[in-house]
C-alpha cells in the first residue's frame, strides 16, 4: 500500500477525540479546519478536520473513507483549532460536541461557507401608492408593519432585514408575508454586510481616568512586542466604560484589526450596535439569539473574511473564526449568561482570555462588579487593574439607603417610606423604578380551609399563580406544567377560598396602579417580553419617559441606561441573603449594585430605597457603607479560610433519573472509580506533597431542588487545591463513564468551574 494520510475528524458523538478516518483523492484533498461528509453510524455526516497525518501503517486500510471534501480552504486557523482542542480537554467535553457548538447551524448542514446574503424587505410601486384605509380596519398589526415602511419611506429608508424589523415591531412576519402576498412588499437578497446611513453620534471628550484606561491599551496594541495582556477594567455604572471600550475599538480599527465584543444575552445587543455603528461610523456585526439562522451565517462569514470590523456578540459569539483578531474585549464580565449552563458547560468570560492568549492579543473585561475570579486575578498580578471611579458627565452616584421595614405597615409588598418617596419623586417629575426579582402574580395559592399549597406535580415547587388576560392560572417556573386554578381545593373539597400569598410583578403591577391612577405603569419580565421587538418596545418607551412606574425582575438590572429614573425601590430582596449557595451574596452584591446603577444617570440626582427585615446584616453595612471594592475584597478573604473557589478548583458531576437510585448508584459507582483512581495517581506521584494538596468528594447528595420534571436528581462535587490533578483524574475517568452501562439509565453531565449548585 502506498503512503496515504489519516484524517482526524471531529463528529458530532460522545468521542473525546476525533475519529480517523482515510481519503481518496478523487473525492478532494481535505484540508486542516475544513469539513467534509463522512460516514458514520449507517448516516453521512458533516465533520471537522482537525489534523492530518501521513501514514503508512497496515492499519489504514481498516479505516473508512471520507465521502467528500466540503470546503477546500479552512474556516479555522490551527489556532482556533487549538482553542477547540483546550476546550475539549478543559471542560471533558467530546471534541464533536464543542465542534457543533461553535459552527452555525448552516455550516453544520453541510452548506458552503460562504453566506450569500440575508433577505431584505422593501415596498413595491403598488404598496408606496395603498393607502392604509385599504386595509381591513382589524388588521392592527398589518396597519402598523405598512405604516411603518411607509415612514421609514419618508426618511429615506428602503429596505429592512428581519434584525431591524424585530428591532421595531413585534410579531411582524405574518404580517409581511401577508403584504407580500398583496405584492405591497417585496423581497430581496441584499449583502450580508448592508450599509446603513449611521446617525452619528457626537462625541464625549473622555474624561481623565477614561483616557487613562484607553492609552493603557492602546499601547499594548501599539508596542512591537505586542501580545497578550489582560485588563480588568473596574468602572462604576455610569462612569462610561462603553466609552473607553470605542476609544480602545478605534485605535485597533486604524491598524486594521478586527476586535471581539462580547456582551450579555438581555436583549441590549441591537441598542448596542447603534451605538457602536453611530461612533465608529463602520458596519458592526452581531451574534445573538434574536437571530436566524441566515443571519448568524452572515455574521460569521463577514467576520471570518474580514469583511466587518467588529463583531458584538454574547456568549456563543466567542468561537467566532476571525481574520485578523487584534483586541477582545467582555462586558460586565460578572453576568452569569456567560457560562453556558447546559450541554457544553463552558464559560465564555474564561474562553475570551485563553482565546487572547492564544492569539496573543490585549483583553478587556469589564464590570461595575466586578466576579471575585477576576479580582483575584488581578490581585495575583495576572490582571492589571483599571478604574473609573466617577461617573462621567454631569451625573453623580446615587444614595442608596436601607429603608428597615420591622414592625412597618406593608401594603402589597411597598412600604409606607416607599409609597411616600415615590409620590413625591413623581411629583417632581422623575421615573421610578421598582425591582422585584419575582414574575408572576404570587407565588403560592393556598387554601384557606386547610392549607392545602399548589404545588407542581412533576417538581419540588410550588405553582406560581398568574393573572394574565383576565383569566388566572398556575405555572411551574421550573417546568412547562400549567392548570387552571382550582375552583374548590383539591384537598379538602369543602372550600373555595384561596389565600394568595406574597407578590409577584402581576400582583405589584395592580396594586401600583391602583395608588397612582394617573401614571402610566410599564412591567417589563420574561411575561412581558415573551415575543421577538417587545423588549425593544418596552424600553424604548421607558427611555423616552413615556412610562412613569416601571416595574421589572432582573431583567431589567442590567446594563440599561433610563435617564429619568431617579428613585429605585428593591423589593423583597433579603432571601438571597439566607441561601446555600456560597456564591449567593456576591450575586445579590452585584445585582443591588447594578439596579441601583440604574438611578440618576443623567443630571437628576438618584436616590435608592433598599426594603429589608435585616438591616443590621453585615452585607448590607460593607456594601452601602464602604463599597463594592470592600466587599469583594471581604468575600475573597472568606473563600481563602473556607478554602472556596478561586482558592481551589471544583467540577460538579450530576445525575437524574426516574428512579432515584440509578442515579444514586451511578454517582455512587463514578466515586469509587475515582477513588480507585486517585490512589494510584499518588501512588504514581509519590506521595501528597502536604495535607492541604487534597482532592475531596462531597457527596452524591440530592441537589438542592430534588425532583424537577420528574426526574430525581443528586450530584457529586469534586474540589481540589490542584488544578492539574483534579483534571487528569477527570479525564482518566470520562471514557469509562460514557462506557458504563449504568451512565445510560440516567442524564448525566460534567459542570467544570461550577456557577450554580441547582
Ligand atoms: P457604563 O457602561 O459605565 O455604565 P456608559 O458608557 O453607558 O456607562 O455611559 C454612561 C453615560 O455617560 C452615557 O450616557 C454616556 O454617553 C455618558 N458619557 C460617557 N463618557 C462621557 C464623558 N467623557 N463625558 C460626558 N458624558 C459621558
Ligand atoms: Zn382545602
Ligand atoms: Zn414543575
Amino acid at each position: 500500500m502506498s503512503q496515504s494520510s489519516i484524517v482526524q475528524v471531529a463528529v458530532s458523538g460522545p468521542f473525546l477525540s476525533p475519529l480517523d478516518y482515510v481519503y481518496v483523492e478523487s473525492e478532494g484533498v481535505p484540508v486542516v479546519g475544513g469539513r467534509v461528509w463522512v460516514p458514520f453510524r449507517n448516516k453521512k455526516v458533516v465533520g471537522l478536520v482537525m489534523s492530518l497525518e501521513n501514514s503508512t501503517k497496515f492499519e489504514v486500510v481498516k479505516l473508512k473513507k471520507i465521502d467528500q471534501v466540503i470546503d477546500a480552504v479552512p474556516l479555522f486557523t490551527a489556532q482556533q483549532l487549538n482553542l477547540f482542542q483546550w476546550a475539549s480537554q478543559y471542560y471533558h467535553e467530546p471534541i464533536g460536541e464543542v465542534v457543533s457548538a461553535v459552527l452555525p447551524k448552516r455550516l453544520r448542514m453541510g452548506e458552503p461557507a460562504e453566506a450569500k446574503g440575508m433577505t431584505h424587505w422593501s415596498l413595491t410601486l403598488l404598496g408606496e401608492q395603498a393607502s392604509q384605509d385599504e386595509l381591513p380596519k382589524n388588521a392592527s398589526r398589518q396597519r402598523a408593519v405598512f405604516e411603518f415602511f411607509k415612514q421609514a419611506k419618508v426618511l429615506n429608508q428602503h429596505s429592512f432585514s428581519a434584525t431591524n424589523l424585530s428591532q421595531a415591531l413585534k410579531n411582524w412576519q405574518p404580517s409581511v408575508k401577508k403584504l407580500l402576498q398583496m405584492g405591497w412588499l417585496q423581497e430581496s437578497e441584499a449583502p450580508c454586510l448592508a450599509h446603513s446611513v449611521y446617525k452619528s453620534s457626537p462625541k464625549h471628550t473622555l474624561n481623565e481616568a477614561q483616557q487613562v484606561a484607553v492609552d493603557t491599551v492602546i499601547n499594548e496594541l501599539q508596542s512591537t512586542s505586542s501580545g497578550f495582556c489582560a485588563y480588568l477594567l473596574e468602572g462604576i455604572t455610569g462612569s462610561g466604560k462603553t466609552e473607553v471600550y470605542l476609544g480602545m475599538i478605534e485605535a485597533a480599527i486604524a491598524q486594521g484589526k478586527q476586535v471581539l465584543v462580547l456582551v450579555p444575552e438581555i436583549g441590549l445587543t441591537p441598542q448596542m450596535v447603534s451605538r457602536f455603528e453611530a461612533q465608529l461610523c463602520i458596519p458592526v456585526a452581531s451574534l445573538h439569539s434574536g437571530l436566524n439562522d441566515t443571519e448568524r451565517h452572515c455574521a460569521w462569514h463577514v467576520m471570518r473574511t474580514g469583511q466587518a470590523k467588529v463583531l458584538l456578540g454574547t456568549r456563543s459569539a466567542v468561537f467566532t473564526p476571525f481574520k485578523n483578531l487584534g483586541l477582545c474585549i467582555i462586558d460586565e464580565e460578572h453576568d452569569l449568561s456567560y457560562k453556558q449552563q447546559e450541554g457544553f458547560r463552558y464559560s465564555a468570560r474564561d474562553m475570551i482570555v485563553k482565546r487572547a492568549f492564544q492569539e496573543k492579543v490585549p483583553v478587556v473585561l469589564g464590570s461595575a462588579t466586578p466576579s471575585l475570579e477576576s479580582l483575584h486575578n488581578v490581585n495575583e498580578g495576572r490582571y492589571q487593574h483599571l478604574e473609573l471611579k466617577h461617573r462621567a458627565g454631569n451625573a453623580s452616584l446615587p444614595s442608596l439607603k436601607l429603608l428597615d421595614i420591622r414592625g412597618e405597615k406593608i401594603q402589597e409588598g411597598v412600604s409606607r417610606p416607599l409609597k411616600i418617596a415615590m409620590q413625591s419623586c413623581l411629583e417632581e417629575g422623575g421615573q421610578v423604578l421598582l425591582f422585584l426579582n419575582r414574575r408572576g402574580f404570587a407565588p403560592i395559592l393556598m387554601c384557606h380551609e386547610c392549607g392545602w399549597q399548589a404545588s407542581c406535580p412533576s417538581c419540588d415547587a410550588n405553582m406560581t399563580l398568574h393573572s394574565g388576560k383576565g383569566h388566572h392560572y398556575l405555572q411551574c417556573h421550573h417546568c412547562t406544567e400549567q392548570m387552571p386554578e382550582p375552583e374548590c381545593c383539591p384537598s379538602c373539597g369543602q372550600s373555595d377560598e384561596f389565600i394568595k400569598v406574597g407578590q409577584g410583578t402581576e400582583r405589584l403591577h395592580e396594586a401600583i396602579q391602583d395608588w397612582f391612577p394617573d401614571a402610566s405603569v410599564l412591567r417589563i419580565d420574561r411575561d412581558t417580553t415573551r415575543l421577538k421587538g417587545q423588549m425593544a418596545e418596552l424600553t424604548g418607551k421607558a427611555q423616552r419617559g413615556e412610562a412613569d412606574i416601571l416595574i421589572g425582575t432582573q431583567m431589567l438590572a442590567k446594563g440599561h441606561h433610563f435617564p429619568n429614573v431617579t428613585l429605585v425601590g428593591m423589593l423583597d430582596i433579603d432571601q438571597g441573603l439566607f441561601s446555600a449557595d456560597y456564591r449567593a451574596p456576591e450575586r445579590m452584591a452585584q445585582l443591588i449594585m447594578q439596579v441601583a446603577g440604574r438611578a440618576g444617570r443623567a443630571e437628576k440626582k438618584g436616590q435608592v430605597l433598599i426594603q429589608t427585615h435585616q438591616p443590621d446584616h453585615p452585607l448590607f453595612a460593607t456594601l452601602i457603607t464602604q463599597g463594592y471594592g470592600i466587599f469583594a475584597q471581604r468575600a475573597l478573604k472568606e473563600r481563602i479560610e473556607a478554602l472556596l473557589p478561586p482558592y481551589c478548583y471544583q467540577i460538579l458531576i450530576r445525575a437524574e433519573a426516574s428512579h432515584p437510585q440509578d442515579a444514586m448508584v451511578f454517582l455512587h459507582s463514578l466515586k469509587s472509580g475515582l477513588t480507585l483512581n486517585l490512589q494510584k495517581i499518588n501512588y504514581e506521584v509519590g506521595k501528597i506533597q502536604n495535607d492541604k494538596d487534597q482532592i475531596e468528594f462531597w457527596g452524591p447528595v440530592s441537589a438542592p431542588m430534588h425532583r424537577r420534571q420528574g426526574r430525581y436528581r443528586f450530584q457529586l462535587l469534586i474540589q481540589a487545591t490542584q488544578r492539574k490533578r483534579l483534571h487528569q483524574l477527570m479525564s482518566e475517568m470520562v471514557p469509562y463513564i460514557y462506557k458504563s452501562p449504568l451512565s445510560r439509565k440516567v442524564r448525566w453531565s460534567l459542570d467544570v468551574d461550577p456557577q450554580e449548585m441547582m
